[in-house]
């Protein structure tokens, strides 16, 4: 059974890091005038409103999004793309509603990029398809997400981004995670794959990150991992912070992440001393 819901956690710090990352993959995509499709393997609702029920009960928004939106300074580039698609999202407005992955791809795709979207929960799901199944070239599937977007690819268009954002609610998703990552490559070399993972206390959390990296090694642009802690406790059980692997990176995205993550350790975590980590695999070279 499903219990995970993203609107508890909707514009913590984790979504701060991952849709800022995912937001510089897409528009560098974009920068081509070939279509590319966004695959998102556990989609989500698309929205989540920050002045709901679910999110006013863990209000992990206040120590995320909101301490961007309500900065008046500028942040750097890529916080501020983040920051303006939020404030889009919301109209220019109050921050209340907060995009999940699928709809910040939607806001920035063309027409003709296509959409593939997995979420399991069949109240989300049916909050997405409302969202989003009306979209053009747009499917969502109420089905398995870490096997499903494998027969997709690789895409017509040869060209494609692939989200792998699962909750991490059983353990066995760590594995399954590992999997989607190693067959996704093999039937999509070329693919740029973004995995987003939580730090957490559990041997299985400690290990992912490298096992991950493992896996990207055959990817022939190489890759990129990024972590932010924001909580310091050593032995507790909560989130600490979160990391995104990024395989086939946009060459650009290792210097951007360098300028954009001290600001948010600086601001994102509790004692004002977070902790960042960029790190880069190189490509393979050719026989
Ligand atoms: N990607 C979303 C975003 O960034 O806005 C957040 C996704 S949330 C972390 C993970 C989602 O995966 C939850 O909505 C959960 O219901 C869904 N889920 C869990 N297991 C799944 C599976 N096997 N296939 C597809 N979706 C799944």
């Amino acid at each position: 059974m499903l219990a995970y819901r993203h609107a508890f956690h909707a514009g913590n710090h984790g979504d701060v890091l991952k849709h800022t990352v995912l937001i510089a993959v897409l528009q560098h995509m974009l920068q081509k005038d070939v279509p590319f499709t966004f695959i998102d393997t556990h989609a989500g609702a698309g929205g989540y409103a920050l002045d709901g029920h679910y999110a006013q009960k863990t209000a992990e928004h206040q120590a995320g999004v909101l301490i961007l939106t309500a900065n008046t300074v500028p942040p750097p580039e890529l916080l501020f793309n983040y920051k303006t698609l939020i404030e889009a999202f919301n109209g220019g407005g109050a921050i209340t509603q907060y995009p999940g992955s699928p709809a910040l791809a939607s806001m920035l795709l063309r027409a003709d990029d296509p959409m593939r979207l997995w979420e399991l929960h069949p109240t989300d799901e049916r909050i997405l398809r409302s969202f989003l199944g009306k979209r053009m070239h747009t499917d969502v599937h109420l089905t398995d997400g870490f096997v499903g977007f494998v027969r997709e690819l690789p895409p017509a268009s040869r060209r494609g981004v692939i989200l792998i954002d699962p909750s991490y609610e059983m353990k066995s998703d760590y594995a399954k995670t590992l999997t989607a990552l190693r067959e996704g490559l093999k039937r999509f070399a070329t693919g740029t794959f973004i995995v987003w993972y939580p730090q957490l206390q559990t041997v299985e959390s400690v290990q992912l990150p490298k096992r991950l990296m493992t896996a990207a090694g055959v990817a022939p642009k190489g890759w990129l991992h990024a972590s932010l802690t924001v909580e310091r406790s050593e032995g507790g059980f909560g989130l600490r912070g979160s990391g995104v692997l990024v395989v086939n990176p946009p060459f650009t995205l290792a210097a951007q992440l360098r300028e954009s993550l001290p600001w948010l350790a600086a601001r994102l975590a509790s004692d004002g001393q977070g902790k960042f980590m960029v790190q880069e695999g190189r490509p393979v070279k050719p026989a």
